[in-house]
């Protein structure tokens, strides 16, 4: 037996709720969430990529490159399904779905390289939006 173990052991500790099932489904959610490239919906072609007008952003500047969210899998329920699945296993407690959401523990489930694209999908899916820097968990429709 080493002394060394019971140290071992504790890390792992931390790092294993990140390799529960339902996070590593967020996470790569997140990873998945958005293509290469602007978007190419017929709203955008149409506007020539002008979205001054849109409510929800379709394409995204993060980590250097163009990227479009996938509408097909992206809607705010469709985000809330992950996130709320992820929140439980990792915290051991059911995700409130109105009011403020706590991004820092959110964070804490989500791969720092996929901070960038939580934040960007957050608003762009309609789960929740920003005011005053606190995020707010929006209604969802189903
Ligand atoms: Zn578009």
């Amino acid at each position: 037996m080493s002394a060394e173990q019971p140290m071992t052991a504790d890390l792992f500790e931390v790092d294993k709720r990140l390799s529960l099932k339902p996070v590593v489904d967020f996470n790569s959610y997140l990873r998945n969430a958005f293509g290469d490239g602007a978007c190419s919906c017929y709203r955008c072609v149409e506007g020539a990529g002008d979205e001054s007008n849109y409510s929800h952003r379709h394409t995204f500047e993060l980590e250097g490159r163009t990227l479009n969210r996938r509408f097909a899998n992206t809607a705010g329920s469709d985000v809330l399904q992950y996130l709320k699945k992820a929140w439980l296993s990792y915290t051991k407690t059911d995700m409130q779905l109105l009011g403020e959401l706590d991004l820092d523990t959110v964070k804490g489930f989500t791969d720092p390289a996929l901070h960038l694209r939580l934040l960007a999908l957050l608003p762009a899916s309609g789960l929740a939006r920003e005011v005053d820097g606190r995020w707010q968990l929006q209604a969802q429709a189903d």
